[in-house]
């Protein structure tokens, strides 16, 4: 599809009371008819059943934060990628920042995720990006080279996969990179995803924007280039912030 995607990641946000704002957001897409995007929510475990049963006779996604890698078994406290599709997800996202530096998440991990996600028959949202460290270093385009050959699986597709690039110091701090360097480095992952998995798998892989995206810099995000679609934290909570960025182009 050539409509871009958008993901609303909630984090640790949202209790059953938010069911209003998923209401709100399923009737605005479906008073915009044929909507200008695709969009999904990944809400907190606790939601995830019951936000894919209300969004079931929806154009609606529902996707989950974080899977094992494991199908089942004594791994107190973690839910597999089987449980997550079993309770209506339909993607789960991967290597998100916040698990990489809070719960030590190596590239390795992620991959093994990924597979895990794929066995389950969800797509897996890979995120990659640099720090601002690593940005001032000028070693942007060599942390993402490497967290891309790490993290995305030899067994990645464009169906089954979708890569998320966010700058960890763009996430949450209303701060953006400019047009320019966004797709800059959509391209140099679009590339290296051909180095990854040979050209012709790497064709078409949708590559999605992250960080600090909100209503008013959403056509920026999604006017550069190789850019497919955003994956949004804050102002993915309420229903018209994120049906305003569906809408811009
Ligand atoms: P913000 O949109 O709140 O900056 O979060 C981005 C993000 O981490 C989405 O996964």
């Amino acid at each position: 599809s050539t409509k871009p995607l958008i993901v609303g990641n909630w984090k640790m946000n949202g209790l059953r009371s938010a069911t209003g704002e998923l209401h709100k957001l399923i009737n605005g897409l479906g008073e915009q008819g044929s909507p200008s995007a695709e969009v999904m929510i990944c809400p907190p475990l606790t939601l995830v059943m019951a936000f894919s049963h209300i969004a079931s006779e929806s154009e609606l996604q529902i996707g989950a934060q974080d899977c094992h890698t494991e199908i089942s078994g004594a791994y107190t406290g973690d839910v597999s990628a089987e449980m997550l599709a079993d309770a209506g997800a339909s993607a789960v996202i991967l290597g998100h920042s916040e698990r990489r530096s809070y719960h030590g998440e190596r590239d390795r991990d992620v991959r093994d995720k990924a597979r895990a996600a794929y066995r389950a028959g969800l797509q897996a949202i890979i995120c990659v990006g640099e720090t601002e460290g690593q940005r001032r270093l000028g070693l942007t385009f060599d942390v993402l080279r490497r967290q891309l050959h790490g993290s995305v699986p030899a067994s990645a597709t464009r169906r089954n996969t979708i890569v998320a690039y966010e700058p960890v110091w763009a996430i949450g701090t209303g701060k953006t990179p400019t047009r320019e360097e966004i797709g800059e480095a959509h391209n140099f992952i679009a590339q290296e995803l051909g180095s990854v998995l040979g050209g012709e798998a790497s064709a078409g892989f949708r590559i999605l924007y992250g960080g600090s995206v909100t209503p008013d810099n959403a056509a920026m995000v999604l006017s550069a280039m190789d850019v497919h679609g955003a994956l949004v934290g804050g102002a993915s909570l309420k229903a018209d912030s994120l049906l305003a960025i569906a809408s811009a182009q």
